[in-house]
C-alpha cells in the first residue's frame, strides 16, 4: 500500500512528487514509470538533442539523488495495465497489484500514429521519448533526405534540427499554412520563408498517401500525386493522451482525456490527473481546454499534489509555451484562437517583436519573441482579467501589422 502513488514518470508525477514533500507530506511516495529512465524534460529532445549528445545529462527533472534523499520510490519499466478505483488497487504490466490512498494520472500523451500503408518501414520515426530522439539521432548519420509530416510546432523544430544536421529537409503539411495554431497567416507566412530560406522545401495541402520502400523507406507518396524520395520520415502529427489503460474504469474520459474539475480531481474518489494527459476547465477562457505543454503539466503537477494533501486549490492559469524555429524562439501566453483582430509591435527580422491577440478590445493571447518578462508579465494580467483595452485598435490602426 502507498499513500500518494503517482502514476507516469514524466514531468507532472515529478513536479508533483517534489511538491508533496516540500509541503510536508509525510506519507510513502512511489511513481511508476513505464520507460527505463527517471523524469527528463522533452522538450531538448526536438532541439539541440536531436542532432548532438550535447547537454544530455541535464535533461533529467531532478539530479540522481533526489528520489532518494526526498524518501520518494521510483519504479521504472513498471507500466500501469489497470486501475480499479472500488478496491483503490493499480496492476502493472509485470503483474504487481498495488493499493493506494490518493492516486495522480500522470501518463501523458503519446504520438498519433499514421494509418497508411508502409508507416511502419524502418527510417519511419515518431518523436515522444528519449529513446526516439537517439534512434533518430543514430539515423541522421546515414540520411540524406529527411521528410517532416506535419507543420505544427514540434513538427517546425524537427525541421530545424535535421537542416542544422546537414540534411535536406522536406515539410508535408495538410492545411494550408505552417504553424495553424497560431492563427495567424502572416506569421505562418514568415516561418515559411524562414524555413525556406534555411533550405527547407515546404507542400502545403497534402498529405503523405503511402511511404514506399523495399527495406527502407525510400519515398513518400503524396495524396496529390507527389513522390518525395527521402530516406528518413519523421512523424509529427499530433498526440493523443495516454489513456488506454483506463478503459473499462470507472474514471471519466472526454475523447481519452482524464476529466478533471477545477481542484484537478477526476470522477473517482481519491484520483487526480494532471498534464497532457487532462482536460480541464480553464477559467480565464471559461471552457474546457486540454493543453500538451511543458508549463501546464508543472502547474498542474504542482496544484495536483497540493490537492491531493487535502488542500482545496483551484486551477487558474494563463496558457502558456514557448517553441523555438530555428533562431527563433517564440513564446505564446493565452489562446490564440479566441481573437478576432491582431496588433503587431517591433520585428521578427530583428528579433523584437510582439502580437496581440485581441477578442473585441479584451487582449487573448500574445505571441512574442525577444521582450522583457515585464511586458511578458503586464500582458499575462491583462488576459487574466479580460481588461479592454479601450481604443487602442483605432489608435495604432492597422499600419502597426508590421512584419
Ligand atoms: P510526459 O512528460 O509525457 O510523462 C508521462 C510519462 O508517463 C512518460 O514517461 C510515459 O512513458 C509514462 N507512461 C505512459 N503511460 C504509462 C503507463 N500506463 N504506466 C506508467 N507510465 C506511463 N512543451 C513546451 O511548452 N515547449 C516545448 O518546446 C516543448 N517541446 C517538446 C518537444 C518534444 C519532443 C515533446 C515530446 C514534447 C514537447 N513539449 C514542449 C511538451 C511537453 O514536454 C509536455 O507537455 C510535457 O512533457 C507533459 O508532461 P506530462 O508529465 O503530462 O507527460
Amino acid at each position: 500500500h502507498v499513500d500518494f502513488l503517482l502514476v507516469g514518470g514524466g514531468l507532472a508525477s515529478a513536479v508533483a512528487a517534489q511538491t508533496l514533500r516540500a509541503e510536508g507530506a509525510t506519507g510513502s511516495i512511489l511513481i511508476l514509470c513505464a520507460e527505463a529512465l527517471p523524469p527528463y524534460h522533452h522538450p531538448p529532445l526536438s532541439k539541440h538533442l536531436l542532432t548532438g549528445t550535447e547537454g544530455e545529462a541535464r535533461i533529467f527533472v531532478h539530479p540522481e539523488g533526489f528520489y532518494g534523499e526526498h524518501d520518494i520510490e521510483l519504479a521504472l519499466g513498471a507500466r500501469v495495465v489497470g486501475v480499479d478505483t472500488a478496491t483503490q488497487l493499480v496492476t502493472t504490466a509485470r503483474g504487481e497489484e498495488i493499493g493506494y490512498g490518493q492516486i495522480l494520472i500522470a501518463t501523458g500523451a503519446t504520438p498519433k500514429p499514421l494509418r497508411v500503408p508502409g508507416a511502419s518501414l524502418p527510417g519511419v520515426f515518431s518523436l515522444r521519448r528519449k529513446t526516439d530522439a537517439d534512434a533518430i539521432r543514430a539515423a541522421i548519420v546515414e540520411a540524406k533526405h529527411a521528410v517532416v509530416l506535419g507543420g505544427s510546432f514540434l513538427g517546425m523544430e524537427i525541421v530545424m534540427s535535421l537542416l542544422d544536421a546537414g540534411l535536406k529537409v522536406t515539410i508535408i503539411e495538410q492545411g494550408p499554412v505552417l504553424l495553424r495554431h497560431l492563427e495567424a497567416p502572416e506569421l505562418s507566412r514568415y516561418f515559411e520563408r524562414y524555413a525556406e530560406g534555411r533550405g527547407a522545401t515546404v507542400i502545403l495541402n497534402d498529405t503523405a498517401a503511402a511511404l514506399n520502400g523495399r527495406e527502407r523507406v525510400q519515398e513518400v507518396e503524396t495524396a496529390a500525386g507527389r513522390h518525395v524520395a527521402c530516406d528518413l520520415v519523421v512523424v509529427s502529427i499530433g498526440v493523443a493522451p495516454a489513456t488506454d489503460f483506463l478503459a473499462g474504469s470507472s474514471i471519466a474520459l472526454e475523447d481519452g482525456y482524464v476529466v478533471v474539475d477545477a481542484l484537478l480531481r477526476t470522477s473517482a474518489p481519491n484520483v487526480f490527473a494532471a498534464g497532457d494527459v487532462t482536460t480541464f476547465y480553464d477559467p480565464v477562457f471559461a471552457r474546457r481546454r486540454h493543453i500538451e505543454h511543458w508549463d501546464n503539466a508543472v502547474k498542474q503537477g504542482r496544484l495536483a499534489a497540493r490537492n491531493m494533501m487535502g488542500r482545496r486549490l483551484r486551477y487558474d492559469e494563463v496558457s502558456y509555451f514557448f517553441c523555438e524555429v530555428g533562431d527563433i524562439g517564440f513564446n505564446v501566453l493565452g489562446a490564440t484562437e479566441e481573437a478576432d483582430a491582431r496588433v503587431a509591435r517591433g520585428t521578427l527580422d530583428q528579433g523584437s517583436f510582439a502580437l496581440f491577440y485581441l477578442k473585441g478590445d479584451v487582449p487573448r493571447a500574445l505571441f512574442s519573441v525577444g521582450r522583457p518578462a515585464d511586458e511578458t508579465r503586464v500582458a499575462e494580467g491583462l488576459i487574466r482579467h479580460r481588461v479592454g483595452l479601450g481604443d487602442i485598435k483605432d489608435r495604432l490602426g492597422e499600419s502597426a501589422l508590421v512584419l
